[in-house]
């Protein structure tokens, strides 16, 4: 039976972040639109298993946080003598999962209605590219011709699971992470990017016993070592293993557990490598955390006359999303740069308003510098701009003034743990104009995002020195940096 053939405007291959914001936003100026998922369900990586889920875990971690946080503010359970702190809650970890799920499930209906609002039609399938203009999808079992003569490729990314270690395959990734029934007792991470850090903290704070596996000593090393410095330095004082210079070699299931067969490197004083120990420990979840790779194999490349990828699979596209083939884009974490949800959306939009928008909108496109983003560590941080080393590299120590402050948050005034908080400015040239920020503390996550319009605005020092401080917030201090 010859497939059944559809004609569209536009042909968007994923429900992701990006997907949804490009099929939608061209639907929006009239284009026929039709999106392809193949997960059975709408809103991606982040939605799914990633941004969403995660915040509600990271949420859960501290609310725990400000639960034992409560005793040292006078909190006392009725009746309770004034020096008897009450006891922490535990987490409920299998109704969370319930509640969290079934939040994920409202999602994706609500993002369901948004298509068809918008008359987007959704075809439920994995789609194949059999030409330039052309995707085969399988759709309940027959196979459909679309064709348009724009398609775009926004198919994500899944995470790496090691190829080369025995046994990898009883270590679970962020993805199993979202399926846990039960919070796991002791866990490893492997892993030192945002991932590991965040699910780390998240197990750690939230009562597992918690081992953090890396291959170096820093963790977060994309990043202004202020940051990794300071998350790590506060996860290890308050209590989490980091096993650094480490390197996995083995997973066995055991009645007991996982037992992770491990090699520590052995270092002289110039950090040199001398050896290496063999260690083990035995867990009951280990997480890998090791980066992702982009779903770019399945999608029949091969078929067209010719869209590039990467050594690492990623697809090549301009600073406009277009590929080597003009009838096809490619956006968001297939294409590897800036894996970050609010990125995948606004690279669909500009697509799509450059695709099928009013002229004035025909070089529209992303601007991919200056992408502020946040790690839900404990406490959270986040970054926006060049990092230190990279503004002494691209302008010159010459032209380049820090500014550092190191601090107690006032909160933490009547607690007995006191995370630090730290901020750094990186300003360039006579006018100091600021380049990057750099910052780990309580309501960074949600500090940066304003100090990160002024970045983009090509704020200055001064400028931010002439704004008065809001006090008393620890956000004050980056108005008042000597
Ligand atoms: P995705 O959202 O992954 O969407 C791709 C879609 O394509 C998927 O639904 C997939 O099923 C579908 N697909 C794949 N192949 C096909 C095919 N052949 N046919 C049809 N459909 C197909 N970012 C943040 O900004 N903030 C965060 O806090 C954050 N936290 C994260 C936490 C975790 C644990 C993870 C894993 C990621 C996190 N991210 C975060 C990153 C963010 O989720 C991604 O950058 C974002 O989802 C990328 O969007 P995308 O549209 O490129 O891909
Ligand atoms: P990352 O690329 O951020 O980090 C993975 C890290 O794992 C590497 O940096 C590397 O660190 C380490 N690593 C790599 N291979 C190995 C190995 N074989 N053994 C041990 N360690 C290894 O990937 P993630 O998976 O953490 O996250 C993927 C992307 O998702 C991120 O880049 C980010 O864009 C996005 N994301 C965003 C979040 C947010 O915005 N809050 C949260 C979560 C994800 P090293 O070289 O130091 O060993």
């Amino acid at each position: 039976m010859s497939p059944i053939k559809k004609l569209y405007d536009f042909i968007v291959i994923g429900g992701g972040s990006g997907g949804l914001a490009a099929a939608r936003r061209a639907a929006q100026y009239g284009a026929k639109v039709a999106l392809v998922e193949g997960s059975g369900r709408l809103g991606g990586t982040c939605v799914n298993l990633g941004c969403v889920p995660k915040k509600v875990m990271w949420n859960a971690a501290t609310i725990h946080e400000a639960l034992r946080d409560a005793g040292d503010y006078g909190f006392r359970l009725p009746g309770a003598a004034a020096d008897a702190k009450p006891p922490v809650p535990q987490i409920n970890w299998q109704l969370l999962k319930k509640k969290r799920d079934m939040y994920i499930q409202r999602l994706n209906g609500i993002y369901s209605n948004n298509l068809q609002r918008e008359s987007v039609e959704y075809l439920s399938g994995y789609a194949r590219f059999i030409n330039d203009t052309t995707v085969e999808v399988n759709e309940g079992g027959s196979a459909i011709h679309l064709e348009a003569s724009k398609i775009l490729v926004a198919t994500g990314g899944y995470p790496i699971i090691p190829s080369d270690v025995p046994g990898a395959e009883h270590g679970i990734t962020s993805d199993g992470f979202f399926d846990l029934e039960t919070q796991p007792k002791r866990v490893a991470v492997v892993g030192a990017g945002y991932i590991a850090i965040e699910l780390a903290g998240i197990f750690h704070e939230l009562g597992s016993e918690v081992a953090l596996f890396t291959r170096h000593k820093q963790i977060l090393r994309a990043f202004d070592s202020l940051i990794g410095d300071t998350v790590l330095g506060e996860m290890v004082h308050s209590g989490m293993r980091h096993i650094a210079h480490s390197h996995i070699k083995r997973l066995e299931r055991t009645e007991k557990g996982i037992t992770v067969h491990y090699n520590v490197e052995q270092l002289n004083d110039a950090g040199e490598k001398t050896g290496e120990q063999e260690e083990q420990t035995v867990v009951c979840s280990l997480v890998w955390a090791i980066g992702r790779a982009p779903s770019s194999k399945e999608i029949g490349l091969e078929n067209t006359s010719g869209v590039e990828v990467n050594e690492h699979g990623y697809i090549e596209s301009d600073e406009y999303q277009n590929t080597k083939v003009n009838s096809i884009f490619a956006l968001g974490d297939v294409c590897g740069i800036a894996q970050l949800t609010p990125v995948a959306i606004a690279a669909g939009r500009k697509l799509s308003d450059r695709l099928f928008g009013p002229p004035e909108f025909k070089e529209a496109r992303l601007h991919y510098e200056n992408i502020p983003s946040v790690i839900f560590s404990h406490p959270p941080s986040g970054s926006v701009g060049l990092s230190e080393a990279e503004a002494r590299e691209r302008y010159g120590d010459v032209n380049i003034r820090v500014y550092n402050t190191r601090f107690t948050n006032m909160y933490h005034a009547m607690t007995d743990h006191k995370p630090p908080t730290v901020f750094k400015l990186v300003t360039m040239g006579e006018d100091e104009r600021v380049v990057g920020i750099h910052m780990v503390g309580r309501g960074c996550d949600e500090i940066l995002q304003g100090f990160a319009v002024a970045v983009k605005m090509g704020a200055r020092k001064r400028d931010l020195d002439a704004c008065v401080a809001i006090h008393p917030t620890s956000a004050e201090e980056l108005v008042t940096m000597r």
